[in-house]
C-alpha cells in the first residue's frame, strides 16, 4: 500500500505547478512519502491565548488584548511602539517597518490577537514585528487546534504552502497510508506507535502533547522514526557487508611455521588482549570471503606486532601482504621494523613512498610485481596504478579510522586480484564509543587491544596557563639537561595549515633565543616529506634535544626517550586528537610529562575538556566524553559523517535505541524486500551506499 503513496508523484496534489514541484524536488521531495517524511524541524504553539502577566522572555506564544496606545518612537531608529492589554498585564509591539495605514488601524481601543516571541525591552517584555490581526466585536475566532509545525525549507517555499500540502498528503494517511516495513514479528513488545500514527502525530500534534518530550526529540512518535532511520542505516551497512562478503577471497590458514619462529624470537611475550585479536585474525584470514576488521588499540597498545601476525600468515599461506601508513614518517618506521623482523626469517619486503624515485622505485615495483617481495609497506603510493602486485592477500591500513564508506570501498577495489578480493585489516590508535562503531561501523567486525604491554609509566599532565610561559621554557631546560627529550607542540585555527606553520616557525626562533645552549629542530606541514623525514630521524637518533612541531607528528611516531610534551593552546583542539599527540610520550621507562599550556580566558567547556585529560589517559574514556561534548561529527571526521546525516536520529541521544538497532537489522535479513525500501525510504534512491 505504500508503493501507493512512493508511487504518487506530489505533482498529483492540488496547487503543485512545475515551479513548486521544483522547489519541492530541491528538497528531495518527488512522492507523498517523501513529503510525509519530511518532518518538522520544530513547533509553534497557536493553541492558546497566554495571559501576559504570564509571558517570560523567549516565550513564543499567542497573547490578545486591546491597543492602549500607538506611537511612532523616534529612538535609535524609528520605530511604532503599540501598547496592548489585557487585564493580566501589558505588552509592547514594535515594528520597524510600518505604514501610516498601520498605525490608524491600532486605534486606541482596537481588539488585537498577535504572535511572537517575547523578549526583554526597554520598558518590560517586547515582541518584534508579530504576526497580527484585529479580532472585533469579541468574536470568539479560533486558536489553532495542533501545534504549528516548521518545517525544513527552501527559499520560495514558505510555511502556509508547505502545511497546506502536508495536509493533503495526511489524508492519504487515513486511507491506508505508509507501508510498515519493519515486520509485524519483529515489532513484538514495543512501546512505540505504529508509522501512520507517528508520521501523523508528528506533522500535527495536539495541544496535549508534551511539549517538552516533543522539544527534546524524546517523543515515542519521533523515537519510532528515530529507531526505523537507525535501522535503515545499519541495514544499508550490512548490505554493503554482504556485497563484500559475497566477493571470494583467498582462503589463508597459514602453516603456523613463520608465525612461532617471529614469536619466539621477540624481546617479550604478547599481551592477553595480542593474542586475542591475532586469533580473531587468524581466523578471519582462514575463510573463503575477505575479512574487514577493525582493530582499535590505545596508542602503545601494540598494534604493529599484530599486523605482522597477519602478515606473517599471509606469507605462510603463499601470499603477499601489503601495509599502508598515512605518512612518509610511519610509513618508514613500520618498514624498519619488519624489516628487522622479517630478514632473518627470510622474507623480503619492499618499500614504496612518494619520496622513492627513479631506479630505486623500479627496483621495488620490480619486486612487488615479480611477487619476489613477499611484504609491502608504504604509503597511499602503494595504490597507485603503476603498482602491480604479484599476488596480494592481505592490506593493513595503518592509523586510518578516519576514513568513510567509500574510502574503505575504494581501498577494496583497488586490491583486488582477479576474482578475489584481499582481506582487509584496519588499524586505528583513536578508540571509537561503542555507540558509533555501532553505528558508523556496522560493516565491518571490531576487536579492541585493550591492555598495555607491561612497565609503562602513566603520563604526568599538567595544565597551565600561558601566562606562565617561563616557568614552562625553564622546566624544559631542565628536563634536556637531564638528558630528556622534549616535544613543543604548536596548534593553531585547525584549518590554516600556512598559520599554524608560521606559528611554529615563530615559536622555534624565541625558543632559540631563550634557549640557546640546545639543538632546537622543527617540523610542519608545510615541509618536503623528506625534510620532514629527516628532522624527525635527527630527533629519533638524539641529535636534537627539543622538537618544535605542528599537529603533524600526531599519528604514530615513536621515539622513546622524548618524555616531555608541551602543547600550546590544547584547547583549540579535540580531546582525541589531544589524547594522540600525549601518546607520543610516555613509551620509555622514564617518568613522562605533558604540559597543556593553555591561552586564557578559558571557556567553562575548555576546562571541562582540559580536566579529561588531566585526570585521565584511558582512550576510551576519553572518546566517549569527546562524543559527549563535540558530537559525532567531530568525533568521526567529516568525511565519515559525510554519510552519516541523520533526519530523525540522534547518536547520542538515541544510542539507547542502538542494541535493538543491531537486533533487528540482523532478523530483518528473512525480509530482504523490506530491508531495500526502508533503506530506500531513509537513505534516498541516489545514496544507497552499495552502488559506490
Ligand atoms: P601502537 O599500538 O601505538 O601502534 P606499537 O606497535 O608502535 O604501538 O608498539 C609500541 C611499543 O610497544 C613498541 O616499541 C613495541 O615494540 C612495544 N610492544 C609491543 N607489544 C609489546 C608487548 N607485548 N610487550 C612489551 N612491549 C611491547
Ligand atoms: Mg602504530
Amino acid at each position: 500500500m505504500s508503493l501507493l503513496l512512493a508511487a504518487i508523484p506530489v505533482t498529483e496534489l492540488k496547487g503543485v505547478g512545475a515551479a513548486l514541484e521544483q522547489k519541492l524536488h530541491n528538497l528531495g521531495i518527488q512522492n507523498l512519502q517523501d513529503l510525509l517524511f519530511h518532518l518538522p524541524l520544530r513547533y509553534q504553539d497557536r493553541t492558546r491565548i497566554v495571559p501576559m502577566g504570564a509571558l517570560r522572555p523567549g516565550d513564543e506564544c499567542v497573547v490578545e488584548g486591546e491597543v492602549k496606545l500607538a506611537d511612532i518612537s523616534k529612538g535609535r531608529r524609528r520605530s511604532l511602539l503599540c501598547r496592548i492589554q489585557d487585564g493580566t498585564g501589558s505588552l509592547t509591539l514594535r515594528f520597524f517597518h510600518f505604514t501610516a495605514a498601520q498605525k490608524n488601524n491600532l486605534k486606541p481601543g482596537t481588539r488585537i490577537r498577535c504572535f511572537g516571541e517575547a523578549r526583554t525591552g526597554a520598558n518590560g517584555l517586547e515582541i518584534v514585528h508579530p504576526e497580527y490581526k484585529r479580532v472585533d466585536n469579541d468574536d470568539l475566532v479560533p486558536v489553532e487546534e495542533s501545534l504549528t509545525p516548521i518545517y525544513p525549507t527552501t527559499e520560495g517555499l514558505h510555511q502556509g504552502r508547505l502545511r497546506a500540502l502536508t495536509d493533503q498528503a495526511l489524508n492519504y494517511l487515513k486511507e491506508g497510508g505508509l507501508q510498515e516495513l519493519v515486520p509485524d514479528q519483529l515489532r513484538q513488545g514495543w512501546q512505540f506507535p505504529s508509522l501512520n500514527d507517528a508520521v501523523a502525530y508528528l506533522h500535527r500534534p495536539p495541544v496535549d502533547v508534551d511539549q517538552h518530550l516533543l522539544l527534546d526529540g524524546m517523543h515515542p512518535a519521533q523515537r519510532r522514526l528515530a529507531f526505523e532511520e537507525l535501522l535503515a542505516h545499519h541495514l544499508s551497512l550490512l548490505k554493503l557487508r554482504q556485497k563484500a562478503r559475497q566477493k571470494g577471497a583467498p582462503e589463508l590458514p597459514g602453516t603456523g611455521q613463520l608465525k612461532q619462529t617471529f614469536l619466539d624470537q621477540l624481546p617479550f611475550p604478547l599481551t592477553g588482549a595480542q593474542q586475542r585479536v591475532g586469533n580473531e585474525i587468524a581466523n578471519d584470514l582462514a575463510q573463503a570471503y575477505p575479512m574487514l576488521r577493525l582493530v582499535q588499540g590505545d596508542v602503545g597498545s601494540g598494534k604493529t606486532v599484530v599486523a605482522a601476525l597477519a602478515a606473517l600468515q599471509t606469507v605462510e599461506s603463499g601470499l603477499q601482504a601489503a601495509i599502508m601508513a598515512p605518512t612518509e614518517i610511519l610509513a618508514e618506521q613500520h618498514f624498519i621494523n619488519f624489516s628487522n623482523w622479517l630478514e632473518s626469517l627470510d622474507i623480503k619486503v619492499a618499500w614504496l613512498a612518494g619520496k622513492l624515485k627513479g631506479k630505486q622505485r623500479q627496483t621495488q615495483l620490480e619486486a612487488i610485481r615479480t611477487g619476489e617481495a613477499r611484504v609491502v609497506v608504504g604509503t597511499h603510493a602503494l595504490f597507485q596504478e603503476e603498482v602491480v602486485f604479484s599476488d596480494l592477500g592481505l592490506v593493513v591500513i595503518d592509523e586510518q579510522h578516519r576514513f568513510g564508506v567509500h574510502q574503505r570501498l575504494s581501498l577494496r577495489e583497488k586490491g583486488r586480484n582477479g576474482e578475489l578480493a584481499p582481506h582487509q585489516l584496519i588499524m586505528t590508535a583513536t578508540p571509537i564509543p561503542r555507540t558509533l562503531t555501532m553505528s558508523a561501523y556496522a560493516d565491518l567486525d571490531c576487536s579492541i587491544i585493550d591492555e598495555l604491554p607491561p612497565g609503562r609509566t602513566p603520563v604526568n599532565t599538567v595544565v597551565i596557563a600561558d601566562n606562565r610561559r617561563d616557568e614552562v621554557i625553564q622546566r624544559v631546560q631542565k628536563a634536556c639537561a637531564e638528558k630528556r627529550q622534549v616535544y613543543w607542540v604548536c596548534t593553531l585555527i585547525e584549518e590554516s595549515e600556512a598559520l599554524q606553520c608560521q606559528a611554529a616557525e615563530v615559536t622555534a626562533e624565541d625558543l632559540k633565543v631563550a634557549l640557546p645552549e640546545l639543538r632546537i629542530g622543527l617540523v610542519h606541514g608545510r615541509m618536503k616529506p623528506a625534510e620532514k623525514a629527516e628532522i624527525m630521524q635527527q630527533f629519533k637518533s638524539a641529535e636534537l634535544d627539543l622538537l618544535v612541531a605542528t599537529t603533524v607528528i600526531e599519528v604514530g611516531v615513536d621515539v622513546p626517550n622524548a618524555s616531555v610534551m608541551i602543547i600550546e593552546n590544547p584547547e583549540r583542539l579535540g580531546l582525541a586528537q589531544l589524547h594522540q599527540l600525549r601518546g607520543r610520550v610516555g613509551r620509555g621507562s622514564v617518568e613522562s610529562f605533558c604540559v597543556l599550556m593553555y591561552q586564557v580566558p578559558l571557556s567553562n567547556q575548555g576546562r571541562e575538556r582540559l580536566t579529561v585529560m588531566r585526570e585521565t589517559t584511558d582512550g576510551f574514556k576519553i572518546a566517549e566524553k569527546d562524543l559527549q561534548l563535540r558530537g559525532p561529527g567531530e568525533v568521526l571526521g567529516t568525511r565519515q559523517t559525510g554519510t552519516m546525516q541523520f533526519k530523525m536520529a540522534d547518536l547520542q541521544r538515541d544510542s539507547d535505541l542502538l542494541t535493538r538497532v543491531k537486533m533487528v537489522a540482523g532478523q530483518m535479513q528473512e525480509w530482504p524486500d523490506f530491508a531495500d525500501s526502508l533503506v530506500e525510504r531513509w537513505l534516498g534512491r541516489g545514496e544507497d551506499y552499495g552502488n559506490v
